[in-house]
């Protein structure tokens, strides 16, 4: 139906526009009748109509008579049983009162048997006992309390409805009754004066609130327990599942299994006409319309939040279609690091690289979606010695996903010759807190953590160069002249006669040997050390194109014409050069052109090489 649906564009939103478009459906809708069992309640106005959708972030889209007061009556049992949690713990609640739907009407005089327990803290007896729970001896004290909290929730000061309590309190005596039974079954215990408890009741149900409130209040649950506008914390986020979860099963009374049937979100309703549902995470929608059904709920509000969930797919059980947590993965002979390696290097990496493989996750991080990660990390690191693990598109991880990736690298670390490698762990601060903090100090200490993948890999190739080709300290060897790649076929005459053209150069950690930009005149052969061609990038962050090792050449561009610098050139630390300016480069050019043809020709089979490992990254990339 959403499909056909098009709206005229009263607003820029989307969003407003749709509950506009509610709000004008069932503006009309005029069955049901106002409560008049509390004779205050009769009085209200039955076509007040008012809808509010608050978000987490606290984007709040409303429509009608959204700031119309009215009392929150049994919508205020949900947060009460929240306060009741934190006063007592779970344990002592669950004792007094318990979680089954009963199916009953909210005022049913009936309790479970054996235990006494009412069936759960959304009907009366529940809600009573819970408010008996709630800190505070005399009504006052427990109000206050609830109004604070209340208050807090709605991120302003609210207030009794004193006209609406005293007229509840007057024709009360059901719910009266129910506390001495309460009292009978020593869930109000024999200490406890069971009229405090139900006057702190009246009180409770009697707070005025608006639909903007509501949505809030509830906007505040989906926010696992803080106030969306004020970052107020009003709920220990272990109890905002516990009042969800009664919300869910017990929040509509008789009506709840229809509800769940049909709209499916946490909800809770009132006789003042109000009713809120929550999409945990997400969410919140209010309605206000006194008009009330058989069952209590009202009619304008079942309405809506049935199209909404409806039309949006907001009921939970619509498990939302999620994307491969795993972006990309890929081993080191597909996409190598950015570090010029020499011949026979490049040749080892390219049949020993598929040891090194590289997962790039993506979304947020739960069980469900972290499950198959690991699974397919399990299945992918068979033959393999460095599993690096990139977080940049993570944008959430749960302590779930925690405990099963930590239990990943636990059981692959065991292998003294296995590296675990993370990279942008700062989109995760979860996780480098949960290995800090959950794991061995063997895993702790034995996790490599890098910025960027390109370090990473750089980092495993090394380590398999090292274990396999050569010892960490041949890979920093001295590379003379005559082993350069640009040098590549000179014969030993050449090779003098090129050194005249050259000037031994030395740079210190952190010197610059030049900036993008300036002009290109001079050629360099790394003879010792390293050099890093990087560019700045818009956050002021510097990026990696290549690290240059011993033998190879650097800035070759003056070879051929003479352009800018198209990046900086960095030192990390000492390194020596020799270095062919442009002036030395054509004075060869005349007096050697044979030696000259060959540097180009070298010079082409190395651009030739990058353009192939480039190419072959890319295709694979692309994938
Ligand atoms: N204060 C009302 C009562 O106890 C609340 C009923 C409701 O909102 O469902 O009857």
């Amino acid at each position: 139906m959403l499909e056909s649906l098009r709206l005229s564009a009263q607003t820029s939103s989307p969003v407003q526009n749709y509950i506009n478009y509610l709000h004008d459906k069932y503006i009309n809708l005029k069955e049901g009748n106002v409560a008049d069992y509390i004779p205050e309640l009769a009085k209200v106005y039955p076509d007040w109509f008012g809808i509010c959708l608050a978000s987490v972030d606290g984007k709040i889209y409303e429509v009608g008579d959204t700031n119309q007061s009215f009392t929150i009556q049994s919508i205020s049992k949900a947060f009460a049983y929240g306060i009741a949690l934190e006063d007592n713990g779970l344990d002592k609640v669950i004792d007094k009162v318990s979680v089954e739907p009963s199916g009953d009407a909210f005022n049913s005089i009936s309790l479970e048997e054996g235990s006494g327990r009412p069936f759960n803290p959304m009907i009366n007896a529940g809600a009573i006992a819970v408010v008996n729970l709630i800190q505070g001896v005399t009504p006052e004290q427990k109000f206050n309390r609830i109004l604070e909290r209340f208050s807090q929730y709605a991120g302003r000061a609210l207030s009794l409805d004193r006209n609406v309590y005293e007229s509840e309190s007057k024709t009360g005596d059901r719910n009266r009754a129910i506390a001495w039974m309460l009292k009978n079954f020593n869930i109000i215990e024999a200490h406890q004066d069971p009229m405090n408890a139900i006057d702190a009741y009246f009180r409770q149900c009697s707070i005025a609130v608006n639909c903007r409130d509501l949505a809030l209040m509830g906007a505040t649950l989906a926010n696992s327990g803080t106030n969306p506008l004020t970052g107020q914390v009003c709920l220990e986020p272990k109890y905002v599942t516990n009042v969800l979860s009664v919300m869910g099963t017990s929040g509509m009374y008789n009506y709840a299994g229809e509800w769940v049937f049909r709209v499916g979100l946490p909800a809770k309703s009132g006789v003042g006409g109000g009713i809120v549902a929550v999409l945990p995470g997400r969410l919140a929608i209010s309605v206000f319309s006194p008009r009330l059904d058989k069952l209590g709920n009202s009619v304008r509000g079942i309405a809506v939040c049935s199209d909404l969930s409806a039309n949006f797919d907001l009921h939970l059980f619509n498990a939302p279609t999620s994307t491969s947590p795993i972006r990309l993965s890929h081993n080191a002979s597909q996409v190598s690091s950015s570090r010029l390696r020499s011949p026979i290097e490049v040749d080892f990496l390219s049949k020993q690289g598929q040891r090194i493989r590289l997962y790039e996750l993506q979304g947020n991080l739960t069980f469900s979606t972290t499950e198959i990660c690991v699974r397919e990390i399990v299945e992918g690191v068979k033959g393999i010695d460095f599993l690096i693990i990139d977080f940049k598109r993570v944008l959430g991880i749960d302590p779930a996903a925690c405990w099963l990736l930590a239990n990943l690298f636990e059981n692959l670390t065991e292998s003294d010759s296995f590296e675990v490698v993370l990279t942008h762990l700062d989109s995760v601060r979860p996780f480098e807190d949960y290995i800090q903090e959950k794991c061995s100090d063997r895993l702790s200490q034995k996790v490599k953590l890098f910025i960027e993948n390109d370090f990473a890999i750089e980092w495993c190739e090394t380590q398999l160069i090292s274990r396999e080709l050569s010892p960490l300290h041949l890979l920093e060897e001295f590379c003379p002249l005559q082993e350069q790649q640009l040098c590549v076929g000179l014969s030993e005459e050449e090779i003098r006669c090129l050194h005249s053209f050259l000037e031994l150069r030395s740079y210190s950690a952190d010197d610059v040997i030049c900036h993008k930009g300036e002009k290109a005149d001079e050629v360099f052969f790394l003879l010792k050390g390293e050099v890093m061609v990087v560019i700045s990038l818009q956050d002021g962050k510097q990026k990696r194109l290549a690290t240059i090792t011993p033998g190879m050449a650097f800035g070759e561009i003056p070879l051929v014409g003479i352009f800018e610098r198209t990046a900086d050139i960095i030192v990390p630390r000492h390194s020596e050069c020799y270095v062919l300016s442009k002036v030395q480069f054509e004075r060869l050019s005349v007096e050697q052109p044979a030696l000259k043809g060959k540097i180009l020709t070298n010079l082409c089979r190395i651009l030739f090489e990058r353009l192939r490992k480039a190419n072959k990254e890319i295709e694979f990339l692309c994938h």
